[in-house]
């Protein structure tokens, strides 16, 4: 069994992609071929937002956004603990500070309580000046959009929606992809919306950062990228990359009603002494994992690799955690509840294609497990 089968969703979509492979090498243009247009408009029609920059990966998107902001040393910019490394690499490597921030009991997204303590924190201190949020769409859920809006205008912040794994998310109606200022997103083949590499893309209804992006990822780009206006990066999507998403987006909405048809039946199923996800009331996930909590992880894990069940640990390791970020000098005690995440968080296989017998063979995994 695997965690996310790939494989299976490529024997789906194979005659459509290898056709659009095909299209791509039979024009040759590799680079910001007619495909990148095209998906880079669907893309922005799908979230609902005016524009659409693809580039090279998620990472890369982050940090184009730093950069469209002009997030620099001596700022101050606020992100989960809990989340991948990406969403507070980027801030380093802009020379700002990340200030992190606990999670949500439930959600287990970034907490607007905490992050308002945070803020004051910091401009009491009065040594960074605080600049921006990056929220995250942990799993596939879309942080507390309405919250955190009011926090980044009450404090004069840019709001990142960090969506690489929200892609494909809601909120009463409103996509992942179209909060905040800015949104980032991430095609890395295991993502709700994943290519057959890196990719990854920004989305945003302001016009004069649609065409910063634009002029970033090609080397700081005027009017061609022999003219250069500013300090940027190569940071493009691959046309056959984009070639394979066109099918794989095409296909998207149908492989978000499986995921949530497999979603409701864990929800239903699986029985024990263990958190299982919440999706507040007007919320939706792109279920980019699905994610227990559990205070015998080991056995939980343990028990579902005698039965095949692969798991995985998202995450393991907080940010504040991390041997990169030690120089920041924070304790757990500065974040009980993504310090208690980390150790008891335990993801199952979640994709669209899997099987009944294989759902089958998860849940009694689980439930046995939880039950011994
Ligand atoms: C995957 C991921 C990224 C980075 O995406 P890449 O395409 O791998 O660079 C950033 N943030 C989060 C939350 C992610 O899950």
């Amino acid at each position: 069994m695997q965690f996310i089968d790939l494989a299976a969703q490529y024997q789906h979509l194979k005659q459509r992609i290898d056709q659009r492979i095909q299209t791509v090498l039979d024009h040759g243009h590799y680079i910001m071929g007619p495909e990148v247009e095209e998906l880079e408009q669907k893309l922005a029609d799908y979230v609902g937002v005016k524009h659409c920059i693809t580039c090279a990966n998620g990472t890369d998107a982050l940090q184009l956004a730093m950069m469209v902001l002009d997030v620099k040393a001596g700022d101050a910019v606020f992100c989960p603990t809990f989340t991948f490394f990406a969403t507070a690499e980027v801030v380093a490597y802009a020379g700002a500070t990340p200030v992190f921030v606990d999670s949500d009991e439930r959600t287990f997204n970034i907490c607007p309580s905490h992050l308002e303590q945070q803020i004051e924190k910091v401009i009491k201190e009065g040594k960074l000046k605080p600049k921006a949020i990056i929220a995250v769409d942990l799993f596939g859920l879309p942080a507390n959009y309405p919250e955190l809006e009011k926090i980044a205008a009450k404090y004069e912040l840019k709001l990142i929606e960090d969506a690489a794994q929200g892609f494909g998310g809601e909120i009463n109606g409103k996509r992942a992809g179209a909060f905040g200022d800015i949104a980032t997103t991430s095609f890395f083949p295991a993502k709700p919306l994943g290519c057959y590499g890196d990719g990854g893309a920004v989305f945003t209804n302001n016009d004069e950062y649609a065409a910063l992006f634009r002029s970033y990822r090609v080397h700081g780009k005027g009017k061609d990228k022999y003219d250069n206006v500013r300090i940027g990066i190569n940071s493009r999507l691959d046309t056959l990359q984009a070639a394979v998403l066109l099918e794989k987006l095409a296909d998207f909405p149908h492989e978000l009603v499986k995921r949530n048809n497999l979603a409701a039946l864990y929800n239903q199923q699986l029985k024990g002494d263990y958190q299982k996800p919440s999706i507040p009331q007007g919320f939706s996930s792109s279920w980019a994992q699905y994610t227990l909590t559990c205070i015998d992880r080991d056995m939980l894990m343990a028990r579902c690799k005698e039965h095949g069940v692969p798991t995985m640990i998202y995450y393991g390791t907080c940010m504040h955690q991390q041997t990169a970020f030690n120089e920041l000098g924070y304790t757990d005690a500065d974040f009980p509840i993504a310090s208690r995440l980390a150790k008891q968080v335990c993801s199952i296989p979640m994709h669209p294609y899997m099987t009944e017998q294989n759902a089958e063979n998860i849940i009694r995994s689980v439930n046995h497990s939880l039950q011994a």
